[in-house]
């Protein structure tokens, strides 16, 4: 049972309980939001009287379709999928789509509610959604994927503009499924409109380093969070849960910023490479050959694959979660503070439980929620549907410095406002609250939608 809540916030809490049964990520997400927004009440009482907590905790449209289709021997499969636009009082609604098989309605809603406050903190006019299916893409071929996919935007493709949604890649969704997405919808409306989703490749109309930019990001924000306690990640050791795109470049700049990687996972086990990670050798085995993890052991014999086994209780000086939610549990965190651990950054959406982050917050760590510290990505889907709309491209250096720009920012923000609202150093409580500022008085000023 999470802690009760403020004595205004607690019905609204208990509301979202009662309309949204069993949805117990999308209540984790809610909680842990209100939480914070107690001391911002108290100074803008306007906003409990507009009731904006209420209209925020209710999506504006929620969209839930049949999916059919056939695989190569011929069965046909029927999945469901989901596009929940939540909020578009700063943009048009923005989020990714996730194909895994525990997506479900309450999936979908955290990821589209915490949408709403990390789109608010890049500061870019971009709502927030989210999108996905229960779909498994493991261990199917490239036209099963691609037919999947044209399924999906069959009926998706109505629901989308470059001023209404624009769906991007989240776990299971990467640029193959993406291509497919936009090929289909092509081919449907016979219209070229690049900017009706995000990740796409850089030859037709994709944004570099949209690619790197997750895992960049999560790592800027780690460096910044760092700098203001006058260290920085050179010589650190750094653990780094997940193989997918976001764990691969985070792995990259930690890198790049003087850090040794000595483990990263996938869903099976964890690899513990003492050296260093070699990162050519994961980007071959995740990105081209798309093998599991394991594989990377068989080829380098100084590092070890442990099946099933827990990759936090590998001492390190730096934790980035970037695989799932609540993979991180508060046994974990204890871990991870016995075992010197100074700060984590969230790549992943909410990967920590509530009990994980309190343990973290008491032990006086630096610690990043996802909601900020990954924000990166689609700050520069943003970037991308900029670089859309004026037919442009942006060369990679240029980009990625924007990236940083933005990371910097938000990380500023977030610590500025821990320290107004007496919680310095507290940076769930500066992101949620930027977040919500943000998103509130916009819509305040548009009046009762
Ligand atoms: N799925 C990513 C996220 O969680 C990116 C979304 C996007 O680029 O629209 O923020």
């Amino acid at each position: 049972m999470p802690a009760r809540l403020d004595e205004k916030l607690e019905p609204i809490y208990q509301d979202v309980l009662h309309r949204n049964p069993g949805e117990n990520e999308f209540h984790q997400a809610v909680h842990e939001v209100l939480e914070t927004l107690g001391p911002v009440l108290v100074k803008y009482p306007e906003f409990a009287e507009h009731k904006v907590i209420q209209r925020i905790c209710e999506p504006e449209r929620q969209i839930i379709f049949r999916v059919p289709w056939q695989d190569d021997q011929g069965e046909t499969h029927i999945n469901r999928a989901f596009r929940v636009e939540f909020n578009s009082a700063l943009g048009p609604y923005k989020g990714g789509m996730r194909f895994h098989p525990s997506v479900y309605l309450g999936i979908v809603k955290f990821l589209g509610f915490e949408q709403i406050f990390k789109n608010a903190l890049t500061g870019l006019p971009i709502g927030g959604g989210k999108g996905g299916s229960d779909f498994d893409p493991k261990g199917r071929s490239d036209s099963e994927i691609m037919r999947f996919c044209q399924s999906l935007m069959t009926e998706l493709y109505r629901h989308l503009g470059e001023y209404t949604d624009v769906p991007a890649g989240d776990i299971g969704v990467g640029e193959r499924e993406i291509g497919y997405l936009f090929g289909q919808y092509k081919r449907i409306t016979n219209r070229y409109e690049s900017g009706i989703l995000t990740g796409k490749g850089l030859g037709w109309g994709g944004s570099c380093a949209r690619r790197e930019a997750t895992g960049f990001g999560t790592v800027h924000f780690t460096q910044e969070m760092l700098k203001a306690r006058n260290d920085s990640l050179e010589g650190k050791t750094v653990v780094v849960s997940g193989s997918g795109n976001v764990a691969i470049y985070a792995m990259e700049m930690a890198r790049k910023l003087g850090a040794r990687i000595i483990a990263c996972s996938d869903s099976s086990g964890f690899i513990v490479d003492e050296q260093g990670i070699d990162l050519d050798l994961v980007k071959r085995i995740k990105e081209v050959e798309r093998r599991r993890i394991s594989a990377y052991a068989q080829e380098k014999s100084n590092a070890h694959y442990v099946a099933d086994g827990n990759i936090w209780k590998t001492p390190c000086d730096v934790a980035l979660p970037c695989a799932t939610q609540n993979e991180l549990t508060g046994k974990d965190a204890k871990t991870l503070v016995e075992n010197g651990c100074i700060a984590v950054a969230e790549g992943a959406n909410m990967p920590t439980t509530p009990e994980g982050i309190r343990l973290f917050q008491d032990a006086g760590i630096a610690y990043g929620p996802g909601k900020a510290a990954n924000a990166g990505g689609v700050a520069t889907s943003a970037l991308e549907m900029q670089q859309n709309a004026s037919r442009d491209s942006w060369g990679f250096d240029y980009t990625a410095n924007r990236l940083e720009e933005i990371m910097v920012n938000i990380h500023r923000n977030c610590h500025d406002t821990a320290d107004e609202f007496g919680s310095p150093g507290n940076y769930v409580v500066g992101a949620n609250i930027v977040g919500f500022l943000k998103v509130s008085e916009a819509m305040v000023a548009m009046g009762l939608i």
